[in-house]
């Protein structure tokens, strides 16, 4: 961990995501956000710290692609979004993480991509932590195994 990093203060247990780790290996993990991005929002990190995409392994690099996807179709199936976001936040620079939103036709009716995001923030509407608990516990059983 390094400095007072969220993203490693979640890994390392410091703080608990809603639900736990929804999935695990040795180098990535899949958690419910804590962000105001909605029920079904997960992010999918390196379980090391990393601020720079350069800085994966190739054996990290060569996890993500198949993990990004997993993460999308757990959502699909669970949420029946119009869309699954798939985005890179990494500004700071912070720690590395893919934010892998669930997103119907009337949340897009406004703003949309990165701009919804923009507004959900500014929004502030909290996520509710017993149900997005509910959601990851889900996303664990769903999970491809
Ligand atoms: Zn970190």
């Amino acid at each position: 961990m390094v400095g007072s990093c969220l993203a490693c203060e979640l890994t390392s247990g410091a703080r608990e995501p809603p639900g736990g780790a929804i999935h695990e290996t040795e180098q990535w993990r899949v958690e419910h956000c804590v962000g105001p991005l909605g029920i079904g929002t997960l992010i999918v990190k390196p379980t090391r710290h990393v601020v720079h995409v350069a800085d994966l392994t190739e054996s990290e690099a060569a996890e993500l692609g198949p993990l990004l996807r997993r993460a999308a179709q757990v959502i699909s199936n669970l949420s029946s979004p119009s869309q699954v976001y798939v985005t890179l936040w990494s500004s700071g620079p912070v720690h590395i993480h893919w934010v892998v939103q669930p997103v119907t036709s009337d949340q897009e009716t406004g703003a949309c991509g990165p701009a919804l995001q923009a507004a959900m923030f500014a929004a502030g509407a909290a996520v509710d932590p017993q149900e997005a608990a509910r959601y990851a516990e889900q996303a664990r059983a769903a999970w491809p195994r």
